[in-house]
């Protein structure tokens, strides 16, 4: 995770400007796609109530999934979703970086690779055969890497897809000066509060809840199954002593894995557990 973006000085004019006062005085923000599900990008149109607040505090300059209006940059706040598959991925996000004051990597793909980081355990070649009749036209990297591994990131935020609520309050901090903050705390917590039966005691199912960030509000235990970790690792991970629960439930390392090899699996933490769980396997059972 990135270190919090500084609080002082972060627009020099205080937002949220009046919604009469011209385009060119609000700060500019920007909205960009890199390899993903264009999920992330529909959840922040998906804020219809706010959607007018958030066009009023700032000039969306550059919104593809949104509107064709491009305002040239530089930018104040730039949002990034997806992740890095291309040299050209590479490329780009460097000149976004530039052109970007503040840089918010939205999303599972954008903060770790998301699922098709899948790949990066994979032969990419093979991959390629496997999904198109004509894989020499096919130009990509071997690997599908976070945003923060290519550029600077000032502040990451998790899920898949993210939760929208959580993108405005980060942008309306950014306005005025706030340093954003959000829950560090695990999904169990989330989970309790929502009275929750917990599946892993009741029923003995590995849940990822204990080692994952909250912000989805517990919204599969809630639905009577286990968490899959779309938010990412806790702060303070314990993956070990999630681990050593599952395994005294004699949980299969294949399930472990599977769960820990998700939407988050390139993120560093869920990347150890889960290839030290492979390592320490003589054979890995099937699924
Ligand atoms: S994080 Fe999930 S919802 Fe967002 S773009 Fe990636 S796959 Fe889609
Ligand atoms: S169901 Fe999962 S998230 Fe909920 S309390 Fe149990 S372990 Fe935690």
């Amino acid at each position: 995770m990135s270190p919090p973006i500084p609080a002082p000085d972060v627009f020099p004019n205080k937002s949220p400007v009046p919604a009469e006062q011209s385009g060119s005085n609000r700060p500019k923000l920007g909205v960009y796609k890199f390899a993903s599900c264009d999920g992330c990008q529909l959840a922040l149109l998906s804020v219809e109530n706010h959607l007018r607040q958030l066009a009023d505090s700032v000039e969306i300059c550059y919104f593809l999934e949104a509107s064709s209006r491009i305002v040239p940059g530089p930018y104040d706040i730039g949002i990034v979703e997806g992740s890095v598959t291309t040299a050209h991925d590479a490329e780009r996000i460097r000149g976004i970086r530039r052109d970007c004051r503040y840089l918010i990597a939205i999303g599972a793909c954008a903060t770790a690779g998301g699922i098709q980081a899948l790949r990066n355990w994979a032969n990419v070649e093979e991959y390629l055969s496997y999904v198109y009749a004509e894989p020499q036209y096919i130009d990509t990297l071997a690997t599908s890497t976070a945003i923060s591994e290519h550029v600077p990131v000032d502040f990451e935020l998790r899920g898949c897809p993210i939760e929208p609520q959580q993108l405005l309050r980060v942008i309306s901090d950014l306005l005025v000066d706030r340093q954003p903050r959000l829950a560090r705390h695990s999904v169990c917590v989330e989970c309790k509060l929502r009275q929750n039966v917990c599946v892993a005691v009741a029923r003995g199912i590995p849940c990822l809840g204990p080692i994952t960030q909250a912000g989805c509000g517990a919204i599969c235990p809630s639905f009577d199954r286990e968490c899959f970790g779309c938010f990412g690792p806790q702060e303070n991970i314990n993956a070990a002593s999630w681990i050593g629960h599952c395994r005294s439930t004699d949980h299969a390392t294949s399930r472990l894995v599977q769960l820990l090899r998700n939407v988050n699996s390139y993120d560093s933490h869920f990347r150890e557990a889960g290839d030290g769980l492979i390592a320490k396997s003589i054979s890995v059972e099937p699924s």
